[in-house]
């Protein structure tokens, strides 16, 4: 079992079972000592929890349960404990299950901490039980404790962080997801008009898929047009991700968003992906720009590290350090609201004011992934890279990815498949074309 950028995830009684969940909590149980569990509505994730938590109480763990929550909820109850677990699988469908790690300060489990597990579970499951701590003697096993304050702590908290001027009429669709338990209560309580749709939990996902794409939006996005709201949101099955529907019942783009958000919140300093838009440089001259490895995690330690305002991921995740280093979608939600509520003008008009860029994306077959080869193909397409025209910086964090003076392009080997994968982002589509097929011919011929 291994960590991807956001915890361990497959499809459950297959790729996750329980007994695979129990030597989970055995590993962690065994480094950290006072654990708060959290579970999305998933129906399967009541049992991984059970066998998590088993697994924790055999090493001596000391557990307290919040029950079910959203991920960034869970995130924030980690402040008083050593770790949280948090058992979700996202906007995966929903025979997955899966577990994501967190820090005290929300941040999501750093690459040194997961190798950390990821080691206890292998001598689990190679069957190398003298490496692993020992369990804990019969009067050393800990009560479970339930914590029922979870959401409403984390309500609180936004409250106290948010204000909202003029009274908005809001649509949201937590998707039967986490958020169903407390964006609705949340905007209530700052004194929005609040319809909700899809906003009981169900771990079949019957409204939508949890995955808050614009083409799972029709929904929201005509109820918003229909009762002339300010403003829809929607948030993906753990809500650590939110996206938006403007007062003309149009999708937002995540790069535009990502864009209206950054304008607002980083006075000096923003991290992003490398695969983000150039609409962010375009948009924020004065601000310094960090660009990391593509997954939130990596832009969550970039912040830390640089001090940063703000960060995000045109995904639909976007990090506020002052109040969490975990994404949160539900205080998202929030503050967009409150930006909206007290700027002049509506929220559709700044959205239309921003720049638009044509982008393209594509993939090639990459026969050799995971062989001895694959370093060098890629130090191969950089050389060539850095000899295209108007060629000005590059960045190889995450693939290459090279700016030019009206383009940038990344190529990156993808994480799943045998493919690697294309973008190129430009102000016409006379740019981006020219500059996808020479980038195609030189893979090509590589
Ligand atoms: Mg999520």
């Amino acid at each position: 079992m291994k960590f991807g950028s956001s915890g361990i995830r497959g499809v459950v009684n297959t790729e996750i079972t329980s007994e695979s969940a129990l030597c989970i909590g055995r590993a962690v149980g065994s480094e950290y000592h006072d654990v708060v569990v959290g579970r999305d509505p998933r129906t399967s994730s009541e049992m991984i929890e059970c066998a998590v938590v088993s697994g924790l109480l055999s090493v001596g763990c000391q557990i307290t349960r919040v029950g079910m929550v959203a991920t960034p909820t869970l995130a924030y109850a980690a402040r008083s404990h050593n770790c949280g677990v948090m058992i979700t699988a996202s906007h995966n469908p929903p025979e997955y299950a899966g577990v994501k790690l967190f820090n005290p300060d929300g941040m999501a489990f750093d690459s040194g901490q997961q190798e950390s597990i990821e080691q206890s579970l292998e001598w689990s499951v190679g069957g190398a039980h003298s490496k692993l701590t020992p369990l804990s003697s019969w009067d050393c096993i800990n009560p479970v404790r339930t914590d029922k304050n979870a959401v409403f702590d984390h309500i609180s908290m936004i409250l106290s962080h948010t204000r909202i001027e003029n009274p908005m009429s809001v649509v949201v669709d937590c998707g039967c997801g986490a958020a169903s338990m407390t964006t609705p209560y949340l905007l209530r309580e700052l004194g929005c008009d609040v319809i909700t749709l899809n906003s009981q939990p169900d771990g079949f996902f019957p409204g939508r898929s949890s995955e808050p794409k614009e083409e799972h939006l029709k929904v929201l996005r005509s109820v918003v047009q229909e009762v002339h709201a300010d403003i829809g949101i929607a948030h993906d099955g753990d809500a650590d991700r939110m996206v938006a529907v403007d007062d003309r019942g149009r999708f937002v783009s995540n790069d535009k968003l990502l864009a209206f958000f950054g304008m607002r919140e980083a006075e000096r300093s923003m991290v992003v992906p490398v695969d983000t838009s150039m609409l962010i440089d375009a948009v924020l001259p004065g601000v310094t720009i960090t660009r990391t490895r593509v997954g939130d995690v990596y832009v969550a330690e970039a912040i830390k590290r640089t001090l940063a305002d703000f960060g995000g991921e045109a995904s639909g995740t976007w990090i506020f350090p002052k109040v969490s280093y975990c994404p949160d979608g539900i205080y998202a939600a929030a503050r967009l609201i409150e930006m909206i509520s007290t700027e002049e003008g509506r929220f559709s008009d700044h959205i239309s004011a921003l720049p638009t860029y044509e982008i393209k994306r594509g993939a090639l077959p990459m026969p050799h992934r995971g062989g001895a080869g694959d370093g060098g193909v890629m130090g191969m397409i950089e050389e060539e890279l850095r000899t295209v025209t108007g060629f000005t910086d590059i960045n190889t964090l995450d693939g290459v990815r090279i700016a030019l003076d009206d383009a940038w392009a990344l190529v990156r080997p993808s994480g799943t498949e045998p493919l690697i994968r294309i973008t190129v982002e430009g102000k016409t589509k006379a740019v981006v074309d020219r500059l996808y097929l020479h980038i195609e011919k030189i893979i090509k011929e590589l």
